[in-house]
């Protein structure tokens, strides 16, 4: 990983409990265009920060699969859904399956996604902060920051436009 990037996520660990006040707070309000706001966060740390040279999130986590990405993901590369579910994947919690060992096994070596077209939804969408009702995925970003150095640097900014209780 970039050592860029592994430093974001060492800061991000340090300030764990600093993240979870912050968020938890803010998630309280019914805060206007809210989810517009966080989306242009979004783009502007992503437009600098580059997964090639990181991919902690299929590293670390992996997705998580629905039934919808299992069919998908075997179909394109061959597999049997049944043998698939049995050998890699264990029922999530929150919904759906993830793997059983972390690691992705769709990573490949030069950090590319051997499914990139076929992707799970999941996926796409991490590390969530392109999403509405981004209000109640604040604690769950608390969660990401650790993870991910793209969803902290979103984090901070969240936490800098609406410091000191600037909600309106
Ligand atoms: S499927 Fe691709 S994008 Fe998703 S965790 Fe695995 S390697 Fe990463
Ligand atoms: S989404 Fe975040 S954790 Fe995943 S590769 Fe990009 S910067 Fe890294």
């Amino acid at each position: 990983m970039n050592p860029a990037y592994e430093a974001l996520l060492e800061k991000s660990r340090e300030q764990i409990a600093f993240l979870k006040r912050q968020l938890k707070y803010l998630s309280r309000f019914d805060i206007k265009n809210f989810d517009h706001i966080v989306a242009a966060f979004h783009d502007e740390v992503f437009a600098d920060i580059d997964c090639l040279d990181c991919a902690n999130c299929c590293r670390v986590n992996g997705p998580v699969f629905l039934d919808t990405d299992i069919r998908q993901v075997c179909k394109q590369v061959g597999l049997d859904r049944e043998s698939f579910v049995q050998d890699s994947l264990q029922i999530n919690p929150e919904g759906g399956w993830r793997l059983r060992e972390p690691g992705c096994q769709f990573l490949a070596s030069d950090n590319r996604c051997s499914i990139y077209d076929d992707r799970p939804k999941h996926c796409q969408s991490y590390p969530h902060t392109h999403e509405r009702r981004m209000a109640k995925g604040l604690e769950r970003l608390v969660q990401t920051c650790g993870v991910c150095p793209a969803a902290y640097l979103i984090a901070l900014k969240i936490i800098e436009r609406f410091a000191q209780g600037n909600t309106k």
